[in-house]
């Protein structure tokens, strides 16, 4: 805390912001004064930049005039939205006790303020700074020694909606575990931010990740630290975790105190995630895919955008949480298949309860407000109308027998508070206000002495109109009215040339006291008018005390069923989700997929969902479907590699990364865009499509595309789906090939897994000669008039020719580069590199062989010392023998 200036040039106010401010350094600091929050010094000039807001200047310190910038209170959310989203962190700081204390405390007292509330990206809960269909996930790094390795942990927590989930990760998937969550805030203990080792982690994610002292993480102390926040004896009650699991719960509740101050939002029991339950996607492919998100970080364009049917905020979070972590277990998928299925079948009833659904309102977001003290009535309103839909709900199902999630579904939303549910039914209002200040929101007939105070209140009213009825008569002047202002309070007020009547000494006119005189008007009371003010005041101030009162018990109730009301908001997510995706699949004609665990891969009638609703939507004409088939065949224990070639624009991305979709849609528990689907669990998936250009990092394509290759064939098993799109087009010709060539070799020998691999080299056909589990396909086009016309379709066998110059004449090159092009490329075919390819199947043998056969290596060390012996070094002059000498080293 800088000292104060001597020469009194630092006021107590500013003494006081100095305080508050050295405390919170990290933040901007919002200074409560009045009806405005005010910024000081450096955050002034960053907020006043960063909002577009005027910087002025108030007062001096240490001899120069202090910056500052200021926002209304009322206006607070956007500004505070704006700075959010532009990664700044907020503290703000109230007055904390009324200013007529300050003053009673005499002379330079400062009215108290402290910071109730540090506003960071992850702990937002008001619903202007929420996307209604998005999470937002503050999300907590553990990390523990356990011998020489380390240990790490995710928690991760939706402050807006109470979720709280944990699982255990590794250095190598933290990444990976980061980005399907996609944190706003992912905050680290110091060291851990610090250490070189993860400082590639910390690059990528850039300021969402926020180094915290490590004291919040420290395992030693989390058991306790979470057994207060849940006020149980042990975590214990609530599952086994790890230490390293613990202490990321720590950081994440220990951060969330810090923020929250005083407030406690109504968490969840922290949920385990047991590693391996779910899909495992990595961050290249996850971005590639554009599953919730484009590559440009648009919603529009992304698979969840396509697939979105939901009708609730709850819903679609709910969708876009199971789309980034689609299941492995069989039965898990088959349970929200059943669901959808029913949904699917049960056509009206799947209206009526989307019908029901639309008047939901956000339950979770609306009881983390209340349990805040940032809610208002209609957050209680919320309440109300989630529980009336739910009842309404529940009703629509019949006996029919139904699908097990649907059964523990109506079990949750069975088990709603009903007591809470009718105390809110019989004291909130129909129209509620924002503020509960406003007050009005409290049904009449909902407590006595409350409709007492009102009637007084507005009999009051009536008594002064008739008041002013009887002054008006008394006075004959014709213009006199009772007014209220709140300076004043009631006043009577007449014209200035009327005046004279009022005032004097005698008998009726002493009764009028003069209050104010205005430049035409002139004011007066009467203490018949002060009395019935003073009434109508009390009986205000004793009402809105009343529905203050009314509102703090009924949130304190909604609070403590915060757990069954969160089980029962989850539950009529999951009805949504399932309705919607039924809809989805009747409308866009999807089908059930088989998936089990098997390593099939059968996919009929395959379309890209997309691409399809795109080129509907343009008017671009039908897609055409296509089938895939990496199933095990002929007694082969693995899946089948397929091959695609085929000319660029001719759909090769399209399939490629229909097939991905298709597999992470059926293990979400969806139906999938295709006739029929048999899909046998997939453990990873991995893709290696469209060029997600790193260079702003300093790696080049090809780097990048080596990168992520060399994951791939590091990773996958026998269980992985692999999609690899035009491996080695970065690098020159043989380079790319050679590496494409023994990528697929690798795939086939080593990795086994089921993949797709297209690519532009045509000469790799000729594995499908050597490799028995890789098949040739090609997207088919046909030649008409000189011109190529893609046919979009997938079928067996090699494309016999690229159509590279075809396309490049569809595109608008010049007719005579065109012309030169297919001469040059004359030439090209007539020196033959496909033919050198074949041979290389013939002579080369496969590397994983040459790995275990020795016999290679023997001929080669025999023409070793043959050559050796050829030499006669005493005949040699010293070139000859440099000469030999390299001969010698290129056969070893
Ligand atoms: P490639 O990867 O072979 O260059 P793309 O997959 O990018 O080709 O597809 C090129 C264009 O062809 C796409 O933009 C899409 O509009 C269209 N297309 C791709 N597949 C199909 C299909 N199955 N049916 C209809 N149009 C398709």
């Amino acid at each position: 805390t800088p000292a104060p200036v001597t020469g009194g040039a630092v006021t107590p106010m500013m003494e006081q912001y100095i305080e508050i401010k050295a405390a919170n350094p990290d933040s901007l600091l919002f200074y409560r004064m009045g009806d405005f929050y005010e910024l000081f010094f450096d955050d002034a000039e960053k907020a006043s930049r960063a909002l577009g807001i005027v910087l002025t200047k108030r007062g001096k310190h240490q001899g120069h005039d202090i910056p500052m910038c200021g926002v209304p209170v009322h206006a607070a959310d956007d500004y505070l939205q704006k700075l959010i989203g532009q990664g700044f962190r907020v503290a703000v700081c109230e007055q904390i006790e009324d200013p007529a204390e300050a003053k009673k405390r005499g002379g330079k007292s400062v009215v108290r303020r402290d910071v109730v509330r540090l506003v960071t990206p992850g702990t937002i809960t008001e619903d202007k700074l929420l996307a209604p269909s998005e999470s937002s996930f503050l999300m907590a790094l553990g990390r523990v020694k356990g011998g020489a390795e380390h240990s790490f942990a995710l928690a991760w927590i939706d402050i807006s909606t109470g979720s709280f989930r944990v699982a255990e990760t590794t250095a190598d998937r933290l990444l990976a575990d980061v980005f399907r969550v996609d944190p706003r805030e992912l905050i680290v203990a110091e060291p851990v931010f610090y250490d070189p080792e993860l400082k590639p982690v910390f690059d990528v994610l850039g300021r969402v990740a926020n180094p915290q002292p490590p004291s919040l993480f420290d395992s030693a102390s989390a058991a306790g630290r979470i057994a207060r926040f849940f006020e149980v004896a042990t975590p214990d009650s609530f599952g086994t975790f790890s230490r390293a699991e613990l202490s990321a719960i720590s950081g994440a509740i220990a951060y969330v105190e810090k923020t929250q101050k005083a407030e406690r939002p109504p968490l969840s029991r922290p949920e385990r995630e047991e590693q391996g339950s779910t899909l495992f996607i990595d961050p290249a492919t996850r971005a590639n895919l554009e599953l919730l998100r484009t590559l440009s970080g648009n919603r529009e364009g992304s698979l969840f955008k396509a697939i979105d049917r939901t009708v609730t905020g709850g819903g679609a979070r709910l969708l876009a949480d199971r789309l980034t972590a689609p299941l492995t277990d069989p039965a898990a998928i088959g349970a929200r298949l059943d669901s959808v299925s029913f949904f699917r079948s049960e056509t009206r009833l799947c209206q009526a309860v989307r019908a029901r659904l639309k008047s939901v309102a956000d339950m979770p977001r609306a009881l983390s407000r209340l349990a805040l003290n940032r809610g208002g009535p209609r957050d209680l309103g919320a309440l109300r109308a989630g529980f009336e839909a739910a009842g309404a709900i529940a009703e629509l199902f019949g006996e029919a027998t139904l699908p097990k999630e649907v059964v523990s579904a109506l079990a949750a939303i069975e088990a709603l508070p009903r007591e809470l549910a009718a105390h809110l039914m019989q004291a909130l209002g129909e129209e509620l206000p924002l503020l509960k200040r406003d007050g009005g929101f409290i049904r009449s007939g909902y407590h006595g002495e409350l409709d007492e105070m009102r009637a007084l209140r507005d009999e009051s009213r009536k008594v002064i109109a008739g008041l002013e009825r009887s002054l008006i008569e008394e006075t004959g002047i014709r213009s006199l009215k009772i007014r209220h202002n709140n300076v004043l309070g009631y006043y009577i007020e007449v014209t200035a040339n009327h005046h004279s009547i009022m005032t004097g000494s005698d008998g009726a006119k002493a009764r009028f006291i003069h209050r104010q005189t205005m430049a035409n008007a002139m004011r007066f009371t009467t203490t018949e008018l002060a009395e019935l003010e003073s009434k109508i005041a009390n009986a205000a101030d004793r009402a809105l005390a009343i529905e203050l009162a009314a509102f703090d018990r009924l949130t304190a109730e909604a609070v403590g069923e915060a757990d069954k009301i969160r089980a029962g908001a989850e539950a009529l997510a999951v009805l949504d989700v399932s309705a919607a995706l039924a809809l989805l699949s009747e409308s866009e004609a999807w089908c059930r997929p088989v998936v089990d665990a098997s390593l099939a891969f059968e996919i009929s009638g395959g379309r890209h969902p997309v691409v399809e609703q795109a080129l509907r939507r343009s008017g671009e004409g039908p897609f055409v479907a296509n089938d895939c088939d990496l199933s095990p065949e002929g007694g082969a224990k693995n899946g089948a590699i397929w091959l695609l070639t085929g000319p660029n624009m001719g759909g090769k991305s399209t399939f490629l990364r229909q097939n991905a979709l298709i597999a992470i849609l059926a293990q979400t528990g969806s139906f999938v865009p295709a006739t029929s689907a048999h899909i046998g669990v997939v453990d990873r998936l991995f893709s290696r499509v469209g060029a997600s250009d790193d260079l702003a990092r300093g790696r080049s394509t090809f780097m990048v595309e080596m990168v992520e290759t060399a994951a791939i064939l590091n990773q996958a098993g026998e269980r992985a789906l692999v999609i690899l799109d035009e491996i080695g087009r970065g690098t020159a010709t043989f380079d790319g090939l050679s590496i494409a060539w023994a990528a697929v070799e690798y795939l086939h020998e080593k990795n086994r897994c089921r993949a797709i691999f297209a690519t532009h080299f045509h000469e790799m056909t000729a594995l499908a000669g050597k490799l028995p589990r890789l098949h040739n396909v090609t997207m088919r086009v046909k030649e008409w008039e000189g011109d190529v016309v893609f046919l979009h379709e997938v079928g067996k066998g090699a494309a016999d020719r690229s159509y590279g110059v075809q396309v490049a004449r569809l595109a608008g090159l010049p007719e005579a580069v065109v012309g030169r092009a297919k001469e040059v490329l004359h030439q090209l075919e007539a020196g033959e590199v496909s033919g050198k390819a074949n041979r290389l199947v013939d002579d080369l043998p496969l590397f994983s062989v040459a790995l275990k056969r020795e016999a290679p290596k023997q001929a080669r060390n025999d023409a070793l010392g043959e050559a050796l012996g050829a030499i006669n070094p005493d005949e040699m002059t010293p070139r000859e023998a440099l000469e030999a000498l390299y001969r010698l080293k290129g056969m070893a």
